[in-house]
């Protein structure tokens, strides 16, 4: 019997919306530094840039503001050393995809 392949690879992500890995990868960099409120004016006007071309940054933003939102909501004090830590880690391993 022949088995069709299941299996699939990951298809790369960046093959949907036409940017750069590499552009995107700095967009989530600096996201990572949002949560921070570490951003420059001139970054964040890049990241607002690019948000408006790229629906796959926009959405994980998206989705990183109202995770947020919903962590203030359930614990009062803002986001932890450890939390950022955690959404770094999940920002740049979404970024690596
Ligand atoms: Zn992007």
């Amino acid at each position: 019997m022949n088995r069709p392949a299941r299996r699939a690879k990951p298809r790369p992500a960046h093959r949907r919306h036409g940017h750069s890995k590499a552009g995107c990868l700095k967009i989530l960099r600096g996201l990572s530094a949002y949560l921070d409120d570490e951003l420059e004016g001139d970054v964040c006007r890049e990241i607002r840039k690019h948000l408006g071309a790229c629906p796959n940054c926009e959405v994980f933003l998206a989705s990183l503001r109202s995770t947020i939102t919903l962590c203030r909501h359930v614990t009062p004090p803002p986001l932890s050393s450890s939390a950022k830590a955690r959404l770094r880690g999940h920002i740049l391993k979404a970024a690596g995809r």
